[in-house]
């Protein structure tokens, strides 16, 4: 059967007798998406409410910076409406004992509330500078479209290399990686925060504007106090043995941060030691 063109009327068809039926229905109905953009993630309620019975909301506080910490991949459930930010917080309390052991848990969902009562209230903020960037740079310098090594994965600094394979791959990036990938497009290489927002959005299963927007802003600064900028050590301790972190092989990102500061932000005054 030959799908129609998908409009706001068009009744999708639900039952497959095999996941790559399926696909190929869905890649019928969006014959200008490029490659094969189809994700081992499974969409749908009984997935969803697997991944949060699999949540666990103390471990989750103590080890969701490791790229093996415990956190949920709940993300893509809730930017599609399958399951709501409230059910998600009663379970973590439900879980847990004392509601401080829920307490890292329910504050980063509370980010996403945050991020959402923010665009309703500032829908011109999702793609303009909230306040000026606090790097020494000017908007103007910053370039208004995402390098081709960066949007191909060959920007030679294989730490980062390896993290835009992975959303490639899998339309997921853990949230420390969202932030190193950010923070290498906004300052490494001096890149305006809404090519990599629009860009990340092109990706991630989980694309949700003002999520991805504001973090955006945050990392950049235009909606922070500072610029967020990490290095190779920081990167090796969270995420070795996930991405290549051998310094050979990451040397533009491999340095202090004084170092770094000065490199990537020389107009600003020196840091304290
Ligand atoms: C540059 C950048 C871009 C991002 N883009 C998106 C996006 O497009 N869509 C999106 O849903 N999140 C985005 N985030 C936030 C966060 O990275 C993801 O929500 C999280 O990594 C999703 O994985 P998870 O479900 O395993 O999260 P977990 O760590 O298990 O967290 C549980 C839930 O809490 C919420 N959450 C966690 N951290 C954040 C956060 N920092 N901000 C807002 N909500 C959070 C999410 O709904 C998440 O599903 C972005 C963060 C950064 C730094």
């Amino acid at each position: 059967m030959t799908p129609t063109p998908f409009s706001s009327c068009t009744l999708l068809r639900k039952d497959f007798s095999s996941r790559e039926e399926l696909i190929d229905y869905v890649r019928a109905l969006s014959p200008q998406a490029e490659g094969d953009a189809s994700y081992a993630a499974l969409g749908g309620a009984t997935q969803a409410r697997a991944a949060l019975s699999a949540a666990d909301p103390a471990l989750y506080g103590r080890t969701r910076n490791y790229h093996d910490g415990k956190v949920t991949r709940l993300s893509p459930y809730i930017t599609h409406g399958i399951i709501d930010l409230n059910t998600v917080r009663n379970d973590a309390l439900q879980k847990t004992g004392p509601p401080e052991q829920a307490y890292k848990f329910i504050q980063e969902l509370g980010w996403r509330d945050f991020w959402h009562r923010v665009a309703r209230q500032h829908p011109e903020w999702l793609w303009s500078d909230i306040e000026p960037y606090k790097t020494g740079w000017q908007p103007a310098d910053y370039a208004d479209h995402l390098p081709a090594d960066i949007a191909g994965a060959t920007t030679g600094v294989a730490a980062i290399d390896g993290f835009i394979r992975q959303l490639f791959e899998t339309g997921y990036l853990h949230n420390h990686a969202r932030m190193y990938v950010a923070s290498y497009v906004v300052h490494f290489r001096r890149v305006k925060w809404q090519a990599g927002a629009a860009w990340f959005l092109q990706h991630l299963l989980d694309g949700d504007a003002p999520s991805n927007n504001f973090s955006w802003q945050w990392i950049a600064s235009t909606f922070a106090a500072k610029p967020y900028v990490f290095n190779l050590e920081n990167v090796a301790k969270y995420f070795a043995g996930a991405v290549d972190t051998r310094p050979g092989n990451n040397r533009a990102i491999d340095a202090e941060y004084p170092a770094l500061a000065a490199l990537l932000f020389p107009h600003l005054p020196p840091q304290a030691p």
